[in-house]
């Protein structure tokens, strides 16, 4: 496995990419209101990344899909989990979570977070999942650091969702990400077996646990991008681009 471990230097223009997403993404949020469509909250990000002299990451991108990704964000509404694909026809309404996702590319390295937005007042479990979602991604960040193994990333997340009563998403896993938006290795939001690899200073990885209310099963939409839960209950979404270091995790896309 091809793991490419980043420069000092190298990271700090990743940092650039990711602060640029920060940016975007909390625009995004800020206009994620009922009423507005998940298209207006894709012009809006895209404004904040141009401005920035960056580009989207993801518009174009011939991933898992059958066409290239026609957006610059990701909205996933309530039962999709991720890659759903902005539109002027997806309103949202009050009570719905909606899951962010944005890439950006900045002198030819890659950043990558996401977030779910509650709209308006949303249910306690929509809530709860939200919250454990979250907290599982600070956790596996706390993992991050020198002397781990890439499991002890999955396993952080695994133990609080499993025990919270939900469920983690198998199907995808977060990345190394660089001059590439996915490099090696891949990064598990559950505990392996197997080949498992101590985390390097240097390594830089999106870690971005999809945590599902009901089944951690998902099918793709007819739009042969959107993943949806198998149950069409509830899935939640946060992803930070992390770099290890001799000083612990730095978290790139964290708002600064
Ligand atoms: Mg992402
Ligand atoms: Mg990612």
């Amino acid at each position: 496995m091809a793991v490419y471990l980043k420069s000092k230097a190298e990271i700090e223009i990743m940092r650039v990419a990711d602060q640029i997403v920060a940016k975007a993404l909390a625009a995004a949020r800020q206009a994620a209101k009922p009423g507005v469509s998940t298209l207006e909250l894709d012009r809006i990000a895209e404004d904040v990344i141009r401005s920035a002299g960056a580009e989207p990451a993801f518009k174009g991108y011939q991933g898992s899909g059958p066409y290239p990704f026609p957006g610059t964000l990701c909205t996933s509404i309530n039962e999709e989990v991720v890659h759903g694909i902005p539109s002027e026809e997806r309103i949202l309404k009050e009570g719905d979570i909606v899951s962010i996702d944005c890439g950006a590319k900045y002198h030819g390295f890659y950043g990558d977070s996401a977030l779910t937005v509650a709209v308006g007042k949303v249910s306690e479990t929509a809530r709860r999942l939200m919250r454990v979602t979250e907290e599982s991604l600070e956790l596996a960040i706390k993992n991050a650091v020198v002397g781990n193994r890439l499991s002890d990333i999955g396993g952080a997340i695994q133990d609080h969702a499993e025990g919270e009563g939900f469920a983690v998403v198998r199907d995808f896993v977060g990345h190394g990400i660089g001059r590439s938006l996915h490099e090696e290795p891949q990064v598990p939001h559950y505990r392996t077996h197997g080949h498992n690899e101590r985390l390097r200073v240097g390594l830089v990885i999106a870690i971005e646990p999809m945590i599902n209310e009901g089944t951690w099963q998902v099918d793709s939409a007819p739009d042969g991008w959107t993943q949806l839960t198998r149950d069409r209950k509830l899935s939640a979404h946060f992803e930070h681009s992390v770099a290890i270091s001799e000083d612990g995790p730095q978290v790139l896309s964290r708002i600064s």
